[in-house]
C-alpha cells in the first residue's frame, strides 16, 4: 500500500518535488481530452497517416512529423517529435506487424502532450524532446504477421519468403551498411543522431496468469545482456519501476517479461549503448479489455514523460524492481496468435 499511495502522490503531481515548478496534472485528465475519434485500436499505415497529420496541425506545429526511413514497400517510417528539451526520450511501436497497440496508446500520448497548451504542457515540453517512431513495421501492419515484408530474407532470425524479425536486427555491434532490415537501420540512426537518455519499445505478448491467480495484462523488463553497463542496467530497472506504478493505477496487472540476452533485441541493443531501455508487451486480452490495454500503455508513456522532465525517475530505489512478480503459466485453454511470439 505504502507503494501505491507514493505512486498516487507522484501521478497527482503532490510530492515534493526540487527546483523545477511543475504545474500538477494526472494521467486520467489528459486521457479523457484525447478525441475518441483520433484513431482506431488496430490503425493502418493510413490511419496513422491522418491520425499524425491531424495532430501536427491540430497542435500548431508543437508535434513535428519526419520520416526515418522506407520500408520495402516504400511505405515511410514515421517518426513524431514533441518538446525541445535537453533529455531526449524515443518510443518506439508494432515494430512485430501483429501487435498494434502500442501504436493508438502513442499516437493519442503525441495528442495529449502536443495539443493542449497549458503551463505543465508548456514546462514538459521545455524538459523533454520525445521521439515516437510509430507503427515501425508498416509493411508487417498491413499483413498482419510478425516479420517485415522481404520475401528474400534468409538466415537466423528471419522467415524464408515471408521476412525478417525486425526485433533481433538492432546489434549495435554490427556494421549499419550490413543490416538487412531497413526498419532496424532507421531505428539505430536514429538513435545515433539522437542518442536518448530513454528507449521504450511496445509490444504484446499471448495471455498468462500471475502467482495470485490473476491474469497479466502486462509484462516489462529492462536489458539482460551482459553487454550492458552496470549503470544502464540500473536506469532501465529504475524505468521499469515507475512503469509498473503508472500502468498499475491504470488498471494493469504487471509481472516481468522472461526475455533472453540477445543483443539484436532492441531492449537490450539501446541499453547496451548505454540508454535506459525498457520491453513493455501488452497481453492480447478479449475486446472488451483492448481500451484498458491501449490506456495502460498511455499511461506508461506519459509517466516516463513526466518521469524523465522532473527527473523523479532517477531518485527511484532500482531495488525496488526486483518486488516485480515473475510472470506465470499461460491461460489454460487459450490459444494467441502471439503464444510463440518473443518480444
Ligand atoms: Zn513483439
Amino acid at each position: 500500500m505504502a507503494a501505491l499511495a507514493t505512486a498516487t502522490l507522484l501521478t497527482l503531481g503532490l510530492a515534493a518535488t526540487p527546483a523545477a515548478a511543475q504545474p500538477a496534472t494526472t494521467p486520467d485528465t489528459l486521457t479523457t481530452a484525447v478525441p475518441a475519434s483520433l484513431v482506431p485500436p488496430r490503425p493502418s499505415p493510413d490511419d496513422v497517416r491522418r491520425a499524425l497529420t491531424r495532430i501536427a496541425r491540430d497542435s500548431d506545429g508543437r508535434v513535428r512529423l519526419g520520416v526515418i526511413g522506407r520500408s520495402n514497400e516504400n511505405r515511410p517510417l514515421r517518426l513524431a517529435t514533441v518538446g525541445h528539451g535537453h533529455t531526449r526520450l524515443l518510443y518506439v511501436t508494432q515494430q512485430h506487424g501483429d501487435e498494434p497497440l502500442g501504436t493508438p496508446a502513442a499516437i493519442r500520448a503525441l495528442w495529449a502532450l502536443g495539443v493542449p497548451d497549458t503551463a505543465w504542457h508548456r514546462w514538459l515540453r521545455s524538459r523533454i524532446t520525445l521521439d515516437i517512431v510509430v507503427q515501425a513495421n508498416p509493411d508487417g501492419a498491413v499483413r498482419n504477421q510478425r516479420y517485415n515484408h522481404d520475401p528474400s530474407a534468409t538466415g537466423d532470425y528471419s522467415e524464408p519468403g515471408v521476412g525478417y524479425d525486425i526485433n533481433r536486427f538492432h546489434n549495435p555491434l554490427t556494421p549499419i551498411a550490413d543490416n538487412p532490415v531497413p526498419e532496424s537501420r532507421a531505428v539505430l540512426r536514429l538513435w545515433q543522431r539522437t542518442h536518448p537518455r530513454i528507449v521504450v519499445d511496445y509490444h504484446m505478448q499471448g495471455r498468462y496468469l500471475q502467482p495470485d491467480g490473476e491474469e497479466t495484462t502486462a509484462s516489462l523488463l529492462w536489458p539482460t545482456s551482459p553487454l550492458v553497463e552496470a549503470g544502464a542496467v540500473t536506469a532501465g530497472r529504475q524505468l521499469a519501476v515507475r512503469n509498473t506504478e503508472a500502468m498499475t493505477l491504470a488498471g494493469a496487472n504487471v509481472t516481468l517479461y522472461p526475455g533472453g540476452d540477445y543483443e539484436g533485441i532492441a531492449r537490450n541493443a539501446y541499453g547496451i549503448l548505454g540508454s535506459a531501455s525498457l520491453l513493455v508487451e501488452l497481453s492480447d486480452l478479449p475486446e472488451d479489455q483492448v481500451e484498458l490495454q491501449i490506456r495502460s500503455a498511455f499511461a506508461s508513456m506519459i509517466a516516463t514523460a513526466q518521469g524523465a522532465a522532473d527527473r523523479s525517475l532517477w531518485r527511484i530505489d532500482p531495488a525496488r524492481a526486483d518486488r516485480i512478480p515473475a510472470r506465470g503459466p499461460a491461460l489454460p485453454g487459450i490459444q494467441s496468435t502471439l503464444e510463440l511470439d518473443a518480444a
